[in-house]
């Protein structure tokens, strides 16, 4: 009794708050449950999942933050995983998995160690530490890169994937996509993924894929009286529509003879012909348009010689701007030659069921795009994913010029160095860098799993090769037991492995340190509140 006062409230009645050990494990709870769905997909030998969206429409796939994206997940702590998967894809591209299964085992052994009457604090601390370590540790593992590297860390992201059958060839494409619009600078080589375009083409084998010096657009021509290919090309690039300008207001014109309608119509084809003309005399033989061209104004486009396409994406065309040195045009009026952009040839080829352009020749900017192709609509999709993983870890590798042994081989390590490490931590701290150094092993273990190894033999195998300072073993999860990964040719780059321990650890100390959650109750109409009242 508070001295015979009532309560005092000061939150909105039906807020929930849970705090103390009861918040914090079921913040551990709804982590892992994150972790564990994606766990099965992990490696060379991991599973996919086909998902479905409250549409209907199904993915299948077997990458991290593609199935973290489609699960319609509400819970706090499980959405902070979620954002580990998105911060490692958008650094790194790949290693979204990995990331996301260290942080739910990180969470896991908190909570023996919570039980063991460690503070969460303490944990932090100790995880804080351990994650500092070992990126040290990592920078020491980590090797060199040549070109032959380069194609065996596309590899390693291609394997395990649908695309993983024709993984030589993929990773052959992305390679040299990559070297292709690599740029050397004071600080290093800079990769701009943008400038590699990536288009699909249901239909037709994976085989088929091809890498094109230059631009496609998933577009025909617009009138078939056009040239089919054009060389030595003059590219206009219009961002405003090719028709009678339609005005704002409903406006109505009465005609009385008929002289006045075929007058009318007279004007409205001068004016068509006259932006046309414009393009011709600003020395253009080819036209690509980001809105709609008028059927009367492609008939004249096609009668001037003039390759044309209409509606281009917007990303298309700064993607064009950039390649030819072409400029942007709102108003034709404005044409002139200078704005117009260069190409060697663009060409209009079948594929599969459809005709795509072809701009190649490029003087500009490198600019490089990679058609690829698949059975099905959700076969080219993940490829695509697949594919662009590939590109990532390749750029990610050739810009920083250290890769590591995959296969779990380097987490083992690391789990082996971190655990000499804490001996000399002593206290409870050091009980926290030990978890850590365990939690590390998820990645060989849950390799192990999916490829149908006993997970607890080939711990036992990797530890004793580690101790024996075997720093490049990893899991076979072909034959069995553990191999040497820079034999087998599994690399990965450094950046892919230091960002995943690096944010799972962050989020799994946001996590622990979590001791009160209050969640306002969703406030219904009738509750007054936020609600403004109805509108009488
Ligand atoms: P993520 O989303 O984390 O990239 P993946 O399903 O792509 O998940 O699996 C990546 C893991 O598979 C990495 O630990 C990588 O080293 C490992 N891996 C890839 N190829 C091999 C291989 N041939 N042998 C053993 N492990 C491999
Ligand atoms: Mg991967």
């Amino acid at each position: 009794m508070y001295n015979g006062q009532q309560p005092i409230f000061i939150m909105k009645e039906g807020t929930e708050r849970t705090s103390g050990r009861t918040a914090q494990s079921n913040n551990i709870a709804a982590a892992k449950a994150v972790a564990d769905a994606v766990r099965s997909t992990l490696g060379p030998k991991g599973m996919d999942k086909m998902l479905v969206d409250s549409m209907g429409d199904v993915v299948i796939t077997n990458d991290g933050a593609t199935i973290l994206k489609q699960m319609d997940i509400t819970n706090p702590a499980a959405k902070m995983i979620i954002e580990v998967a998105k911060t490692q894809e958008q650094h790194c591209y790949d290693g979204t998995t990995s990331a996301v299964v260290i942080a739910g085992e990180l969470l896991k052994r908190s909570e023996d160690l919570i039980e063991q009457n460690v503070h969460p604090t303490v944990i932090c601390d100790g995880f804080r530490l351990a994650a500092q370590k070992a990126n040290e540790l990592i920078e020491n593992h980590s090797k060199d890169v040549s070109e032959n590297i380069l194609t065996e860390v596309a590899k390693t992201a291609l394997t395990g994937k649908s695309a993983g059958a024709v993984k030589e060839f993929l990773a052959d494409i992305s390679v040299r996509a990559v070297l292709s619009v690599s740029q050397e600078d004071e600080d290093g080589v800079v990769v701009n993924l943008d400038d590699i375009k990536v288009e699909k083409k249901q239909g037709g084998s994976i085989g088929s894929s091809t890498l094109i010096d230059g631009i496609i657009l998933d577009k025909e021509r617009v009138h078939s009286g056009m040239p089919r290919s054009v060389s030595d090309v003059k590219i206009a690039l219009i961002n405003s529509a090719i028709e009678v300008k339609k005005t704002e207001i409903d406006a109505k014109i009465q005609i009385t003879d008929p002289n006045m309608l075929s007058q009318f119509l007279d004007e409205e084809e001068a004016y068509l012909k006259s932006l046309v003309t414009k393009i011709q005399s600003a020395g253009a033989n080819v036209l690509i348009c980001q809105k709609g061209i008028d059927d009367l104004a492609q008939h004249y486009l096609a009668k001037a010689g003039i390759f044309a396409l209409r509606r281009a994406k917007k990303s298309d065309m700064e993607a064009l701007s950039k390649a030819t040195g072409g400029k942007i045009v709102t108003n034709i009026d404005d044409l002139s030659s200078t704005d117009l952009g260069l190409a060697a040839k663009v060409d209009e080829r079948k594929i599969g069921e459809s005709d795509m352009v072809f701009i190649t020749g490029c003087p500009q900017a490198k600019s490089v795009s990679v058609l690829l192709r698949g059975g099905t609509e959700h076969v080219v999709d993940e490829i695509e994913r697949a594919f662009k993983d590939a590109i990532g870890v390749v750029a990610v590798a050739n810009e920083d010029k250290a890769v590591l042994t995959g296969g779990g081989s380097v987490l083992a390590a690391i789990s082996r160095d971190l655990r000499a490490y804490a001996e000399g931590i002593g206290g409870r701290e050091q009980m926290a860098i030990e978890a850590f150094s365990g939690a590390l092993e998820v990645i060989p273990r849950t390799l192990a799993e999916n490829a149908g190894l006993d997970p607890v033999n080939t711990i036992i195998d990797l530890r004793k090769a580690h101790s024996e300072g075997k720093s490049n073993f990893g899991v076979n999860v072909y034959d069995g037991g553990v191999a040497d990964m820079s034999a087998a040719n599994v690399f990965e780059p450094s950046r892919v492995v230091e960002q995943a321990i690096q944010s799972a650890t962050e989020t799994a100390v946001m996590i622990l340190r979590i001791d009160d959650v209050i969640s306002s109750r969703a406030s219904s109409p009738m509750d007054g509140g936020d609600f403004d009242g109805f509108d009488m």
